[in-house]
């Protein structure tokens, strides 16, 4: 088993028929790059930036982040970074920067929304990872969008950034990359008019299913409504992957767990997902059920399934085409 898991490594995540795919890999740090590498993971899908702040006393500084940044694309040699700005609120608090209580913090102060109040501390950042990206293929990714006007936003201030950092002369990938979260439903059903201002969607299932099903993610007693594989969640995912490949050069990733998740990887795949990220363990088991079928079959398990009427059944579908691919 440890062979097969080092020969895979070397493979591609390459269909039957050659569609590739990117598998990329989630971290919360620069320490979380080895894993990446172990399991073959070519690049990170998702940098939770917030774990640098949440494990720090006080505001980590521009330095201080360029460094953290810098290593986890250096380490990547060119292969893409996406580094996720800010996303604390909800569940995850700073010491350092005292919030109100709220009533439901996941539909609150949260992520990109904090941002925008903190706007030096969002600056900071971004110039923190921009002047990291002279050193490698970083792109940035912001959370929590519900919207286009607030990619503009997002993108206004990134621009801000770029022009002081062009006035002191310090470098950058003046061509970096910029995409959101496809997270919340309102963002998913206007992928489309989203899709205008930026580069590439990641749609982070964690909280679109939280959001769309209205099921909180950290509450056992309805965790049995949580199901990803809902056709609701395979419309939207479809939508998302349609409006983006209606345009010139965007691709959709997924970083949220259902892109790890073996019973979805069928259907990803058919539906046209250009980038699977998740945590390095899980890298090996996905790119094996990618290289066992075509582009054309995962097509139409992918058709089947938006076909169905309950995630029960497509998980049934699933677990049947699972035994028969061996
Ligand atoms: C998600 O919501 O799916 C996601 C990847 O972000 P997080 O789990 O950090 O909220
Ligand atoms: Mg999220």
């Amino acid at each position: 088993y440890i062979k097969e898991l080092a020969e895979l490594k070397e493979l591609e995540a390459v269909t039957t028929d050659g569609h590739r795919v990117e598998l990329v890999g989630n971290i919360g740090s620069p320490n979380d790059t080895d894993g990446v590498h172990k399991n073959g993971g070519r690049g990170v899908g998702l940098y939770r930036t917030e774990f640098l702040y949440m494990n720090s006393d006080t505001m980590p500084d521009e330095e201080k982040q360029y460094e953290a940044y810098k290593a986890v694309i250096e380490s990547f040699d060119g292969d893409p970074v996406i580094i996720r700005t800010l996303d604390i609120g909800g569940d995850k608090k700073l010491p350092y920067l005292p919030l109100e209580e709220e009533m439901n913090p996941f539909l609150g102060f949260r992520a990109i929304r904090l941002c925008f109040r903190e706007v030096d501390m969002f600056k900071t950042q971004l110039r923190a990872i921009l002047r990291a990206s002279a050193f490698g293929n970083a792109l940035i990714m912001f959370p929590m969008i519900s919207g286009v006007s607030e990619v503009r936003q997002a993108k206004g201030i990134l621009a801000e950034c770029m022009k002081e950092l062009d006035e002191k002369g310090q470098a950058y990938d003046k061509n970096i990359r910029v995409g959101v979260m496809i997270e919340i439903p309102s963002a998913a059903v206007t992928s489309d008019i989203i899709a205008r201002e930026v580069d590439f969607f990641s749609i982070g299932t964690n909280d679109l299913c939280q959001y769309t099903l209205a099921v909180d993610r950290m509450n056992q007693e309805v965790s049995y409504l949580y199901n990803p594989l809902h056709p609701a969640i395979l419309r939207l995912v479809k939508t998302v992957i349609d409006a983006s490949h209606a345009r010139e050069g965007l691709f959709t990733g997924m970083c949220g767990e259902m892109a790890g998740d073996p019973m979805a990887t069928l259907i990803l795949l058919g539906l046209g997902m250009d980038e699977f990220s998740m945590s390095a363990s899980s890298i090996p088991q996905v790119k094996k059920i990618i290289r066992s079928v075509s582009y054309e079959d995962a097509k139409a398990i992918a058709e089947k399934a938006l076909n169905l009427e309950t995630g029960e059944e497509v998980k049934e579908m699933v677990q049947a085409k699972i035994a028969e691919l061996g």
